[in-house]
This record gives C-alpha cells, sequence and structure tokens, in this order.
C-alpha cells in the first residue's frame, strides 16, 4: 500500500484514478482548485483544496503527509483555447506543474507520473506513433505538455526526481460502474457532444472538416478507455517503484477511426439518430493519430482492458443517460 498525492483529482481521469487507487487499497491525498473539476467525483480518500500557484498551501500539503508518489493531471485541456490565450496554458500547465515539481524535491518525494499527451508530436510523420516520432507541437497546449517532460528530464538529472509521462490519445468513456464520467464545461470531445446531440441536449454536433487526407475525409483518432488510463498509471508508478528510469509512453489502442466512423458507432449503441452538420476544419487538428502502444505494453505491463469503440461508447452513453438522471 503507497500514499498517493493526485493532483487534479477532480477532473474526468483524475477522479476515475482516485477511485481505482482506493479499491486498491492505496492511501490517496486528492488536490484540486475545482476551476474545472467537481467536488462530488472525488469519490473517497481526503480532499484538499488548493491551488498549484499557491506555494504556501503547496508546502502544508507536502508536510502534512509523506508521498511515496504524485500523480499529477491538473491542466487546461483546450487545444483551441490554447492558441487563442497561451498564456493561460504556460501559466496552468507550465508554472503551476514547475511550482508542483519543485514541491517535491523541497519535500523530497521522487515518484511522479505525469499527464502528458499525444499533442507533443504535432503533424504525424508515420502512423502509428511510437516514441521516437519527432516532437514538433502545433500549440500551445502541446507544447506545454512537451516543455514539462524536458524539464523532468532535467530533474531527474540534477535532483533524481524519477517520472513517467504519459501521453494520451483520446481519453473517453466512462466508469465501468457508471458513478464517474466526463463532466466538461464547455464540453468540446467529439463522443459526449456525439451523445448529446443524440439525446437532443445539443441541436446538432459540427463535423469539423471533411476534407482530410483520410477516407472519408474527416479526422481520424485512436480513443483509449478513461479506465485503461488508469490502469497505465498504476503500472506507470510501480515501475518507478521498482527503481526503473524515467521515461515517455504512448498510450493508444493502436486503432484509429473517423469522426464519420464514431457518429455511426453513436447511433448504433444509443439506437438514436446524432444529428450533425458539416463545419471548417478546427485549427491545429492533424488528420491521423493513431499509437503504438507497444513500449507500454512491454515496459509497463500494460494492456487495455476496454480496447473495442463500442465498450467505450456504451460506457459514456451510459454516463451521459444517469447524468440525465441527476
Ligand atoms: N470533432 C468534431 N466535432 C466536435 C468535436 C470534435 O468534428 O464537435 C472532431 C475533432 O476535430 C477531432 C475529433 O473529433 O478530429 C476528436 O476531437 P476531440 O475534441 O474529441 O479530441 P482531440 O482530438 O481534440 O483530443
Amino acid at each position: 500500500m503507497a500514499n498517493i498525492l493526485v493532483v487534479g483529482a477532480a477532473g474526468f481521469i483524475g477522479s476515475h484514478m482516485v477511485k481505482m487507487l482506493l479499491s486498491l487499497g492505496h492511501e490517496v491525498v486528492s488536490f484540486d482548485n475545482l476551476s474545472s473539476g467537481h467536488r462530488d467525483a472525488v469519490l473517497g480518500g481526503r480532499f484538499v483544496l488548493g491551488d498549484l500557484a499557491d506555494h504556501l498551501s503547496l508546502d502544508k500539503l507536502f508536510d502534512e503527509s509523506h508521498f511515496d508518489g504524485v500523480m499529477q493531471f491538473a491542466s487546461s485541456i483546450q487545444v483551441g483555447e490554447s492558441v487563442r490565450d497561451p498564456s493561460k496554458y504556460y501559466r496552468n500547465n507550465l508554472v503551476n506543474t514547475l511550482n508542483l515539481l519543485d514541491a517535491m524535491v523541497r519535500h523530497d518525494v521522487r515518484h511522479l507520473v505525469f499527464s502528458s499527451s499525444a499533442a507533443v508530436f504535432g503533424e504525424p510523420c508515420a502512423i502509428p506513433i511510437n516514441e521516437s516520432h519527432p516532437l514538433c507541437p502545433l500549440t500551445p497546449y502541446g507544447q506545454s505538455k512537451l516543455m514539462v517532460e524536458r524539464i523532468l528530464a532535467d530533474y531527474d538529472h540534477a535532483y533524481g526526481l524519477k517520472s513517467v509521462s504519459l501521453r494520451y490519445f483520446n481519453a473517453a468513456g466512462a466508469d465501468p460502474d457508471g458513478l464517474l464520467g466526463e463532466r466538461h464545461d464547455p464540453e468540446t470531445h467529439l463522443i459526449p457532444l456525439a451523445l448529446r446531440a443524440a439525446l437532443g441536449h445539443i441541436d446538432r454536433l459540427t463535423i469539423f472538416g471533411n476534407d482530410y487526407a483520410t477516407p472519408d475525409g474527416t479526422c481520424i483518432r485512436d480513443y483509449v478507455h478513461v479506465e485503461d488510463l488508469c490502469h497505465a498509471h498504476r503500472n506507470a508508478l510501480e515501475y518507478l517503484f521498482s527503481g526503473a528510469a524515467s521515461d515517455a509512453f504512448n498510450l493508444g489502442n493502436g486503432q484509429g477511426f473517423s469522426v464519420q466512423e464514431v457518429l455511426k458507432t453513436v447511433e448504433e449503441v444509443t439506437a438514436r439518430r446524432v444529428p450533425a452538420n458539416l463545419g471548417s476544419r478546427r485549427s491545429g487538428d492533424p488528420a491521423r493519430l493513431v499509437a503504438d502502444s507497444d513500449k507500454a505494453k512491454t515496459l509497463l505491463h500494460w494492456s487495455p482492458k476496454h480496447a473495442d469503440l463500442r465498450t467505450i461508447i456504451s460506457h459514456a452513453w451510459q454516463w451521459e443517460m444517469r447524468s440525465l438522471a441527476i
């Protein structure tokens, strides 16, 4: 049993992580400023309301408990917004993470799992994307993630802080028990928006471009279940506890689905129509992002349990239906 600090615990992936760690018997302290997360999504353990920008509250947090490891999920996540407002992204994703790293070093906490992103790659020059693919982010969001990855390499060298960066492709799905799911405000992700369009909560979904170099012209993404991402975090922390070197891993299912294919699967799962219209391309969207996750499978012993798109969408649908009833 370990004592684990989960930062950004009230968000989509963080809240699923807390639930999993508690079910495995770990001690968990959840830290979140609730700027976009939800207090009621943290299903147990101790909750600390605090902000990574506040050095004093960070020192207090680390003075009160000794943590064996930290998972850092707190981040602004809207790629388009990052282009319009880079300051917010460099402050929240870079400066605030640096504050966390410095607090860890001051308090001799040496194991970190960091939420990175496929956005570190930019426009791919080869598919599927493995870890030796060039790193050329197209947006401040992707830049902020890559900058943290680079800082982590320096912090390992200088201070012995060991880290694993996990580059998620498209995080999706929801807790199979139906207790948690995506609650972004505003929601910008394809699957929850398609489900809301199917429910009539939004009038229609806009397809961002159908003139990409893909078979049906819409963008192809690799959707990965949130619970599988959490398993990868758990394995990554165990990997670090075993004395492994700092590293970065790509996390996806290795299978890409176009926007049109996702909408078709949403219609099959929900047995409803998804009203959609065609809009222009969204800036910063590569045509195709598909992960090669062999490295995570080999070194982290990661094996996704919910790789099927239909299962991912079914769990998200179960969550949207439940949210309706709340
Ligand atoms: N997308 C879309 N309409 C929407 C939201 C997303 O066509 O309302 C497309 C988007 O351009 C991308 C894919 O769906 O190709 C997945 O987008 P999402 O925002 O879910 O994740 P991202 O790829 O940005 O991480």
